[in-house]
């Protein structure tokens, strides 16, 4: 979003001219309560809920009255891949041509095929994801507020560093074109809080273990078992619904779990 001036031809307007300022902003605040409203009236109402990932470009679920109704997957592995490609051939070629030249772009076509390739991605997993919404009836779609970038504790290479910085990004585009595409066909967008909806149990509310996509529920009578996303997404309907149940906190005479295995 940019500050830009439209400018048309109209008669009615001095010298012919009619112009426009568009003026971007960002509402913040009264969003949740007004999403909520339809729902008081027709408690019936479907909700989609969306886990956003990097190897899955997203996980989406669908709610009625409390019960699932359907998933559906969007993988971003191939995508990936050709990315961290692309941005390969560009810190070769950095790292053959020297020093970059202040203020000089530097592959051009590559950096345009990567731009390209994000875009089209952000473009078709929002009309899917608004696709979905629409086939199950849904009237809101949930995201999870998505933080500032961080980068990977682990070692990386520069490509691989800058593809999991627009692999990030990614996500940030996809929604904001979800928004949009979405308010078109009167489905409001909002974002919800992701503190631990990738580490509490969606169905005993215990805490579990991520290991990768795999997620293990460390109740002992429970023994669950899920892709981590998707217990991702199914957290983001608990915390739409007012469900999800936070970690209690420790008491300080309770003793630390990893002094009590070892
Ligand atoms: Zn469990």
């Amino acid at each position: 979003m940019s500050l830009s001036l439209y400018v048309k031809r109209d008669k009615q307007y001095p010298g012919g001219l009619r112009f426009a300022l568009h003026i971007p902003f960002e509402k913040w605040g009264d969003a949740p309560p007004k999403a909520k409203a339809p729902f008081a009236t027709n408690p019936g109402m479907s909700v989609v809920t969306v886990d956003l990932g990097v190897n899955r470009l997203a996980v989406m679920g669908a709610f009625r009255d409390d019960k699932l109704l359907a998933t559906q997957f969007i993988h971003g592995g191939e995508l990936n891949h050709k990315r961290h490609l692309l941005l390969n051939a560009i810190y070769k070629k950095r790292g053959q041509s020297g020093r970059l030249q202040k203020d000089v772009p530097d592959n051009v076509d590559l950096w345009n095929k990567v731009r390209n390739i994000d875009e089209n991605a952000a473009r078709q997993v929002a009309r899917q994801i608004v696709k979905f919404a629409i086939d199950h009836g849904a009237k809101v779609v949930v995201f999870e507020y998505l933080r500032g970038y961080r980068p990977p504790k682990e070692r990386m290479s520069r490509s691989g560093r800058k593809n999991h910085k627009r692999a990030y990004w990614l996500r940030g585009k996809i929604v904001t074109w979800v928004r949009d595409v979405a308010f078109r066909e009167g489905i409001l967008t909002v974002e919800r809080n992701p503190a631990y909806t990738s580490q509490m149990c969606p169905h005993c509310h215990m805490p579990g273990e991520r290991t990768g996509h795999h997620f293990t529920c460390q109740n002992p009578v429970h023994s669950y078992h899920a892709d981590a996303d998707f217990v991702g997404m199914m957290n983001l309907y608990r915390k739409w619904n007012g469900t999800f149940v936070y970690p209690r906190k420790k008491r300080a005479d309770e003793p630390n779990p990893a002094q009590v295995t070892a």
